[in-house]
């Protein structure tokens, strides 16, 4: 019967879609309406997929996007194997929604005892597709239409449109240099919130504001007193706190990491975000994780379960593993969370030192895997383009990696298109990298300054 009543529908339908001109691809009638829903617009560029395609095409040094080229710990890379092939085939199988049971149960203890704070783990704990889909929950889950929520710049570029497309209002508070000591370099330190001005930007509109401490592109860790006063207005103005702290283990010279929801009255009102991809240095796993109370983390299920739903099993698996050696070898030399920041900060050290023979002045940055560099000294080397809209520094990075091979990162690519033109002559690199991949960077700036100075 059915295969009988088959080539007839068939050919039925055919007739039909003949009959309304969808006859052939040739002539082919085109959709006339718009097709991009409104809250797309104004968001369609994004820097990394620009940066990475040149960087791809022209660098042979790549400082740019934030990822180490060095291995992950062996113990994380053997935990994966072991998931992969162990027996337990149901490792290759959808796993728990909201988040792997061994990943999530490790991560309520592990946390809980630095926050001081029981965490449920299944209730208080949400594993995401990197912290990338963390924070796309959130802004998903709490901003309404017509919501303000305070961004500090310079950010984490995903913030601003992702804000935008859950219909909220992005409200910037700039961190404000100040000039550093005599002969001293500026250091992240020296980049601080106003705390009039941070004050004014609060009002009954406010839903909530985004914290990233250390912070992505400058390396700025906040202090506890500034920490308290983003705190008290939070408190103050009953809003929410997104805390995004997926380098909370990359700090140097001793500088204590603070997490927010620690502080009085932060706890019900912040949401913390992680990344095994910055902590294990895989990024390319995409394991990251939200943590907070039940009253937050369910508005972030609803919207998990009905967009992502599931992330990678084995992954999370590895990534339990290592926070369970992780806990055992806790504040130990052993421990990967005291050994990678060590690494990190001889190669800070050396960048700053390379950097600043050149006359690319660096602001050292107190954590995370990046640097920021003034660019002045280097503007005459670079052709202007008087009329261009784009900001100096993004021309400046594009003719580097060019003319140069050198990647690295605009400084305005993280401030709204109101403030880009205000830091325009800054880049950032990254040096979560080999010593070879940074030697290499040193040879290209050497070079640069002799040609430079050279007449
Ligand atoms: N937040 C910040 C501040 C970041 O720098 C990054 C990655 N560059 C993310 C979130 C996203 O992390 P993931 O790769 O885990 O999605």
């Amino acid at each position: 019967m059915l295969r009988r009543a088959g080539p007839s529908l068939r050919h039925f339908l055919l007739e039909r879609k003949i009959g309304a001109g969808y006859s052939s691809c040739s002539s082919e009638v085109k959709m006339s309406r718009p097709v991009q829903a409104r809250r797309l617009e104004g968001i369609d560029k994004n820097i990394w997929v620009e940066f990475v395609k040149l960087a791809a095409t022209y660098s042979t040094v790549n400082l740019g996007q934030g990822f180490p080229d060095f291995s992950p710990p062996d113990f994380l890379k053997e935990a994966f194997v072991r998931a992969l092939s162990r027996e337990n085939h149901m490792l290759h199988q959808y796993t728990r929604a909201f988040g792997h049971p061994p990943l999530v149960k490790i991560l309520a203890q592990f946390f809980g005892k630095l926050l001081g704070h029981d965490l449920d783990p299944m209730t208080d704990v949400m594993v995401t597709v990197g912290a990338y889909q963390a924070l796309f929950c959130c802004f998903q889950a709490f901003v309404d239409e017509g919501d303000e929520v305070i961004i500090i710049e310079p950010f984490f570029d995903c913030y601003e449109p992702m804000v935008k497309m859950a219909g909220g209002m992005p409200v910037f508070v700039p961190l404000r240099p100040k000039a550093p000591e005599d002969g001293k370099l500026m250091s992240s330190a020296d980049w601080q919130l106003d705390p009039a001005e941070l004050a004014s930007k609060f009002s009954e509109r406010t839903k909530a504001i985004v914290l990233n401490s250390p912070n992505n592109p400058l390396g700025k860790v906040f202090s506890r007193g500034e920490l308290e006063l983003i705190a008290d207005l939070c408190v103050k103005h009953d809003v929410l706190c997104i805390s995004d702290e997926v380098y909370e283990w990359l700090v140097y010279n001793g500088k204590e990491h603070i997490r927010i929801a620690s502080l009085q009255g932060m706890w019900d009102r912040t949401v913390i975000i992680g990344s095994a991809g910055k902590t294990f240095s895989a990024t390319g796993w995409k394991v990251g994780w939200a943590m907070g109370p039940n009253r937050l983390l369910q508005h972030l299920r609803t919207v998990h379960q009905n967009s992502v739903y599931h992330c990678a099993t084995v992954a999370q698996e590895a990534v339990a593993q290592g926070f369970r050696r992780e806990l055992e070898l806790y504040g130990k030399p052993d421990s990967y969370f005291i050994q990678l920041p060590k690494v990190l900060q001889q190669k800070r050290d050396w960048l700053v030192q390379s950097l600043d023979a050149v006359g690319m002045k660096p602001i050292v940055p107190e954590g995370t895997y990046f640097l920021v560099a003034d660019i002045s000294e280097f503007k005459s080397n670079v052709p202007d383009v008087p009329d261009s809209d784009e900001p100096y520094d993004s021309r400046f990075a594009k003719w580097m990696v060019k003319n140069k091979g050198l990647a690295a990162i605009p400084l305005s690519a993280f401030y709204c298109g109101a403030h880009k033109n205000n830091y325009n002559h800054f880049i950032r690199f990254c040096f979560a990298k080999e010593e070879a991949t940074l030697k290499a960077a040193n040879d290209i700036l050497q070079k640069w300054k002799r040609e430079k100075t050279s007449p």
